[in-house]
Formats: structure tokens, sequence, C-alpha cells
């Protein structure tokens, strides 16, 4: 339709609707290791709860760094959280919550993006931190899908340890080669992208 027929979009529809006093939103936090994701989820967690908002906190089974019942930032803020293996499992357990919260989506198997619209759908918020990017710098697991739905995306930055620029890479420094090796600062660093480059090269 050229624009300047738009006028006859017939828009009588939406009388139908109800006026929204608020929507359910899904925001994205994620970055570089060592960014500071899982503690801007634990701020935004405590901000939804300082707004009388019941929160449920999931994060993958596999990430036993910490406790095993809750997650925790580097800085060592922890909330509460339960472990799950697959998303559909956050179907059974989100309807008494007003928002959901997600640790390391990218553990997760493709299925949490549809379980996301499901709850999304249902009138809840979602707020999930993840990786952005793999050892490799490949985008890792279903981020960029998430990150696609989401209508609000925050990108942290990590120092990069060599010159102390901002950091969007999680260099693996240990010889291991799988995809997922859980560590901390023995097994990666967070570098900039001239020194990501300039250390492949080597
Ligand atoms: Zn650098």
């Amino acid at each position: 339709m050229k624009i300047s027929q738009k006028h006859d979009v017939n828009i009588s529809g939406r009388y139908a609707f109800s006026p929204r006093v608020s929507n359910s939103r899904i925001k994205v936090i994620c970055g570089p290791m060592f960014s500071g994701k899982t503690k801007h989820l634990i701020a935004a967690i405590s901000h939804y709860q300082k707004e009388g908002k019941k929160v449920v906190v999931f994060k993958p089974q596999l990430d036993d760094r910490y406790g095993d019942d809750h997650i925790v930032s580097h800085d060592k803020d922890e909330t509460p959280a339960i472990n799950i293996v697959r998303p559909a499992e956050m179907l059974d357990l989100f309807h008494n919550a007003d928002v959901v919260a997600i640790d390391e989506a990218q553990f997760f198997d493709a299925t949490i993006v549809n379980v996301c619209s499901i709850i999304a759908d249902q009138g809840k918020s979602i707020v999930i931190a993840g990786l952005d990017m793999d050892y490799k710098a490949n985008p890792f697991g279903e981020m960029p899908l998430l990150m696609a739905m989401a209508d609000e995306v925050k990108k942290l930055n990590s120092v990069c340890t060599f010159c102390s620029g901002k950091a969007r890479f999680s260099h693996r420094i240990s010889q291991d080669d799988q995809l997922v090796v859980l560590g901390e600062k023995d097994k990666y660093v967070p570098l900039c992208r001239s020194c990501y480059n300039e250390l492949k090269e080597k």
C-alpha cells in the first residue's frame, strides 16, 4: 500500500484493546567474562523486589562454580536461584512470579527462546544474563536470538588484561578445546579486539 493511501487503513479495531498499565518486557544483559553481568542481573532483581515484585531466578545446572542454589557475582553479591537442566522446567515454576531472571543463558539449549516467549506472553517480565560470544568470538548458544527478541539489550565491557582498554572478548588461556569449559581467571582473560587479534596471530 502506498503511504498516500494509509488513511484508508481500518483502525476501528483499536477500541477493542484495553489500556495498558504496564507491559511485560524482555531485557538481556550480555558481555564477555568479568564484565559484571551477574552483578547487573542481581541489581535488576533487587530493583524489581524493591518495587514489591516477586522474582524467580533460574540458572543452568552445569554452572556449579559457586553455591549450588545461588547466583553469585565476582564481587560476591548473591541471590537464591533454582538449578534447571532444560528450559521447559521454568514453565512449571514461574507462575507465582512477576519477573523471571535467568543467569548464564548461553548454556541452555534452543528451547529457551520459545520458553521465554511463552513466559512473556503470560505478562511476566524476563531479565536474562549471558555471554554474547564464546572463547572463539562466535555468538554463544541462543544469545543472538534472545537479544533479537528483547525489548532492551545492555552490552557490558570488561577491562582488557593487556592494554586496559574496553574488552569484548573472553580469551581462553587454558589448553582445553571444548566449547564449554567452566573457569575463572585461571582459564580466561578479557581482551579488547586489537589485543585479541594480536594474540591470535602469535
Ligand atoms: Zn587490549
